[in-house]
């Protein structure tokens, strides 16, 4: 936090103006001033979280795609040519000197040049099986 301490006093985080003694919080001079900086620190974090799913979203399209074609096995090259963000998955193990990433309910291992053994992990729930109507 960077509020500024002057010989005049604390500066607004908004709109850099004084702010007036005797005010609880002392980072703004105003309710607007402090709301209109909430909603564009909130913005900004909405915003990349937005693109932080979208961007998951697609990954797993694209790996879902994969395995509907039966592709358990590609190059890396490939796959970032197909739109796909290494820098975006859900989990990340080390499983027995292998890197397993996660993307949502489908894991892959990763080698120096490779992605392999792409599957699915998670399965949607089986509807019941129930005698009852
Ligand atoms: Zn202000």
């Amino acid at each position: 936090m960077s509020t500024k301490e002057g010989k005049r006093g604390r500066v607004c985080q908004e709109c850099g103006r004084v702010i007036p003694r005797g005010r609880k919080d002392k980072r703004f001079c105003s309710a607007t001033c402090k709301n209109r900086w909430h909603y564009r620190e909130e913005g900004w974090l909405k915003g990349v979280k937005t693109k932080i799913v979208r961007t998951l979203d697609r990954n797993r399209a694209i790996l879902d795609k994969l395995l509907q074609e039966g592709v358990t096995s590609i190059e890396i090259p490939d796959l970032a040519q197909m739109g796909y963000n290494f820098d975006c998955v859900t989990s990340y193990h080390r499983v027995r000197n292998h890197d397993e990433y996660r993307c949502y309910d489908i894991k892959y291992y990763m080698s120096g040049s490779r992605v392999f053994r792409i599957m699915r992990h998670l399965f949607p729930p089986q509807p019941s099986v129930s005698s009852d109507p």
